[in-house]
């Protein structure tokens, strides 16, 4: 198994350390960890400009001949809102040596998705925003993994009712067609799991619309910020993706999923 989604204290909202995971990954029996380090570009965002490239870098070599036999160690970077700065993560990326890169949506229209939502606003204005920004994100494509799809649900107001995929069905499979056509790979975040959702991101309809619209590359991913948390509930995510009829997962390799 592979773990395509870990943060180290190289993101803002970390502490834990990239050789304690590895030590965890070879425990536990991972082929890969892939630390996926936040790197923000958003004014507002605490983690912009947190992320110390020539840090991060000295601990993958470090960690890669310490465990690179025993352990594949993939390096990148979940980038936000690549719709909104894809110019500057290109000119970023020129002189780094990253292997991966996750594309993520945490702000809509300049605000982070976790605050504090007013009264005008609806539910349905909250997800049909975040899912169009999702939209420009995935034709933007200067990424391989498209990171929780429907992280959005983590963060509208109870009170604003919870939410329905079905609801959302035809914008969130226009956005699925477009991954399909394109060499993205989409993660199934186990996070959810482990937290009050109690199920993955996305939800189980949206990987079943996915996989019934011809799509095959899922990749399992924890998301973790803590050791603990490596490769979380993937005994029985790999039982669920088997019975919504997926053969397997796809693995990076050479610059693509394979
Ligand atoms: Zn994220
Ligand atoms: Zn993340």
């Amino acid at each position: 198994m592979r773990d395509y989604h870990i943060h180290t204290d190289n993101s803002f909202d970390s502490v834990a350390k990239m050789e304690d995971y590895c030590k965890r990954a070879i425990e536990i029996g991972l082929k890969e960890v892939a630390f996926m380090e936040h790197f923000d570009s958003n004014p507002s965002d605490e983690s912009t400009g947190f992320f110390k490239y020539e840090k991060y870098k000295s601990e993958i070599l470090n960690c890669r001949e310490v465990y690179g036999d025993r352990l594949k160690i993939t390096a990148g970077l979940e980038l936000g809102e690549p719709h909104e700065y894809h110019k500057m993560h290109e000119e970023y990326k020129k002189d780094k040596f990253f292997d991966l890169f996750i594309g993520a949506v945490h702000f809509v229209n300049g605000q982070v998705i976790h605050r504090t939502y007013n009264e005008q606003e609806t539910a349905d204005k909250i997800i049909e925003e975040y899912f169009a920004a999702l939209h420009q994100t995935v034709k933007t494509a200067n990424f391989n993994l498209v990171a929780h799809i429907d992280v959005i649900k983590r963060y509208v107001p109870e009170a604003m009712g919870s939410f329905k995929p079905e609801e959302y069905r035809m914008m969130i499979e226009d956005i699925l067609k477009d991954i399909i056509k394109s060499p993205l790979a989409i993660e199934v975040n186990s996070s959810g799991l482990r937290q009050k959702l109690k199920e993955p991101l996305p939800a189980y309809e949206i990987i079943q619309w996915y996989k019934d619209l011809g799509g095959e590359k899922i990749v399992y991913a924890s998301d973790s910020h803590r050791i603990e948390h490596l490769a979380s509930d993937y005994h029985r995510l790999e039982r669920e993706m088997k019975d919504l009829g997926f053969k397997g997962f796809a693995i990076w390799e050479d610059g693509e999923w394979k």
